[in-house]
């Protein structure tokens, strides 16, 4: 068993529902076990700003599926979510799903790099990620605590709970 971490975002078509709808899904999966789910947050957009805010969360997940099997199974998820992907980059999305971390494993490729490049400068991320593993040591990158405090202090994207 692989403990992986899987990151959704969503700000088309009623994102709250789709964030919803995606961590049910995330139950469906082959080999797997949804473990734990982050509340959901609310942050500002990355990238294009003319674009409705985020609904994002994250889920832990015990999985015997390998890595790239798993992001099969995401984007099958994506998928049925209606996302389409545009040619802009970080455009506006019915549903995202990106693999975090998939247990210690460190991979690059460009269809697969784990953990997550982007992980560390991203408070959507970083702040749900800490409310399910707070104790979590992002190998190579060090306790997921100090990788909040340090996103919080360049703060550059707005991010909080829903309530
Ligand atoms: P970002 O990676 O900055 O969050 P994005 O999620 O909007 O951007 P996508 O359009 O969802 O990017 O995915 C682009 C490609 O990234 C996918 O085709 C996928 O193969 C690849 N990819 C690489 N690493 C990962 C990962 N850890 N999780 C999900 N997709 C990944
Ligand atoms: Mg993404
Ligand atoms: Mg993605």
């Amino acid at each position: 068993m692989i403990q992986a971490y899987v990151g959704l975002g969503s700000n088309l078509n009623d994102p709250v529902r789709q964030v919803k709808t995606a961590l049910a899904a995330l139950h469906g999966i082959p080999e797997t076990r949804c473990v734990r789910q982050s509340s959901l947050y609310r942050s500002a957009p990355l990238g294009p700003s003319d674009q409705p805010d985020y609904i994002n969360a994250v889920a832990m997940l015990d999985t015997r599926l390998s890595a790239r099997q798993l992001l099969t199974e995401l984007q099958a998820i994506e998928r049925i979510h209606g996302r389409v992907r545009g040619a802009e980059r970080w455009g506006p999305r019915t549903l995202d799903l990106d693999i975090l971390l998939y247990g210690e494993m460190r991979l690059e490729s460009e269809e697969l790099t784990v953990p997550h490049p982007r992980l560390a400068e991203r408070s959507f991320v970083l702040y749900p990620l800490c409310e399910i593993a707070p104790d979590l040591e992002v190998h190579g990158l060090g306790g997921i605590r100090q990788l909040m405090a340090a996103c919080r202090a360049r703060d550059t994207l707005s991010c909080g709970v829903l309530a």
